[in-house]
């Protein structure tokens, strides 16, 4: 009887404890990944990226003598129909930690129970688990530091080998086309524009990590704050889809610590505040939604994104130099420098006074790493309403943080054509990426800002001081 094991986002071999544990049971495993609302809701690039990653797993699992069965639908259905079609006895997955999944994977363990049959999940894409740090009184976290301080004396564990083979089943049975899924169909840049810059899969991931260990890690922490600088490790993305786990980069960042680099400490604290923003998330579901601060729903946030401020924003033509090089970056490849998403998500919620969930869905539509929890700590970091937030007072100037993390402009060049003679390469191809409808031209003029930088701070400072008392 074979094990199914459904893969979500866990799209690796090695370090894939639900996996091993497959492997042991000594049954033929059979490797199945479902289309269902979840991959539904998520935005276009992430699709797209998702789309890549399965590709590349795919192959992946071929040649070690396997398949991925990809099939449509909801996910009990599915599991139901494979069950049926395979004749196996147990279904093994690696857990999700947002509310929706965790309901759903509940319900779908107590269906398959129910009629006998074995289901079991494992630990998934984090460090350690929500529900397993915990304070001196046994509460959850909601400040950073002392959280970190918890888990920096923990140990995640050795990360696991990728098993050597993957016992096959006499039959497999049908699988969709993943063509036939069009996961690029939403993408309104043509796929074109973003596929040069993603490099999907376990492998690619493992190389990108030996580089950054290699090369990178003893000047993370001076340099990681400057965007034209490839000074982090790119591996968002690849967490995004499991195609790398949290542990092998821990694993990796102790071992570079030992040989003395100075930058490893930080960047097990960069990977902490991840599994940070998963623990608020889990314990805290509105961080996904709501102000994580309630006294903050009293905000004059401004929720219309029809604004013409907030339409230049997306299409990175505020006038300001960082921010619009910044939403440029995103646009064309899908990432955007972390230095330069607090800028931009500042200047939505602070000089525009937008409502962060405007930002949030444009991130959650446009960035190949999104991560929900991430994604919704951040914004909610930068706007103030969220825990262990920068206070509301404390707003970037985009141009000072030009001065002090772009000095010599070589990201504003990279990603802007207008303001400069001899346009980059880069910066010419997001016309090419944006959609005609927004009617943009590299030989138009630079626009001028769509609001004063320093009416703008003294607006927000304004409603900040209105809404407090
Ligand atoms: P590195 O500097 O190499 O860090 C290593 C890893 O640590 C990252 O891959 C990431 O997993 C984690 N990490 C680093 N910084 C943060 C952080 N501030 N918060 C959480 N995890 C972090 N990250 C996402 O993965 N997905 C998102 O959707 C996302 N949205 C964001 C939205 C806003 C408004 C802000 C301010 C930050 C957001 N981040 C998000 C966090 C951060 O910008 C990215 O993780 C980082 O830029 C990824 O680049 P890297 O892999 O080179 O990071």
């Amino acid at each position: 009887t074979p094990v199914l094991l459904w893969f979500r986002r866990d799209l690796r071999l090695s370090d894939h404890r639900a996996l091993c544990a497959a492997c042991e049971t000594g049954h033929p495993i059979i490797p199945v990944f479902i289309h269902d609302g979840a991959v539904d809701a998520l935005g276009a690039a992430a699709t797209f990226r998702l789309g890549l990653g399965l590709a590349d797993f795919a192959n992946t699992l071929e040649a070690r003598g396997s398949r991925l069965i990809l099939r449509r639908g909801p996910a009990i259905g599915v599991l139901d129909e494979i069950i049926e079609e395979t004749g196996a006895g147990a279904v093994f997955w690696s857990r999700l930690y947002d509310p929706r999944a965790q309901e759903r994977d509940a319900e779908i363990k107590s269906a398959l129970n129910g009629r006998g049959l074995e289901a079991r999940s494992f630990p998934g894409h984090l460090l350690f688990e929500p529900w397993t740090v915990e304070t001196g009184g046994g509460a959850p976290y909601r400040v950073y530091s002392p959280y970190w301080r918890n888990v920096r004396s923990r140990d995640p564990g050795e990360p696991l080998p990728a098993p050597k083979s993957l016992p096959a089943p006499a039959a497999w049975p049908r699988s969709d086309a993943l063509g036939d899924w069009d996961m690029g169909a939403a993408l309104r840049r043509g796929a074109e524009v973003l596929r040069p810059y993603i490099a999907p899969g376990e492998a690619a991931a493992q190389a990108r990590l030996a580089t950054f260990t290699e090369e990178r890690i003893e000047r993370y922490k001076a340099d990681r704050n400057l965007p034209a600088r490839a000074a982090t490790s790119d591996l968002s993305e690849y967490l995004t889809l499991g195609e790398i786990s949290p542990r092998q980069l821990w694993a990796a960042g102790l071992a570079a610590q030992e040989r003395g680099a100075a930058g490893a400490e930080h960047f097990l604290k960069e990977v902490t505040w991840r599994d940070f923003a998963w623990h608020l998330g889990y314990h805290w579901p509105r961080l996904f939604t709501d102000n994580w601060r309630e006294e903050w729903d009293d905000f004059p946030w401004d929720e219309d994104e029809s604004r013409p401020e907030v339409i230049a924003w997306k299409q990175g033509r505020t006038g300001v130099l960082f921010v619009d090089a910044a939403m440029r970056e995103l646009y064309v490849t899908g990432r955007m420098h972390n230095r330069a998403r607090m800028i931009v998500a500042s200047y939505l919620t602070k000089h525009l006074l937008a409502h962060w969930r405007i930002g949030q869905r444009w991130f959650e539509d446009c960035l190949i790493d999104w991560d929900p929890a991430s994604n919704a700590m951040g914004w909610q970091w930068v706007a103030g309403s969220g825990p262990d937030a920068a206070p509301y007072f404390r707003i970037f100037n985009p141009e000072t943080q030009r001065e002090k993390f772009d000095p010599d402009e070589a990201y504003c060049r990279r990603w802007l054509a207008e303001p400069f003679e001899d346009p980059s390469a880069e910066s010419l191809s997001y016309f090419d990426a944006a959609p005609r409808a927004w009617g943009l031209s590299p030989k138009a003029p630079y626009p001028a800002p769509v609001v004063g930088l320093k009416e703008g701070r003294e607006r927000a400072l304004a409603a900040y001081h209105r809404a407090r008392d």
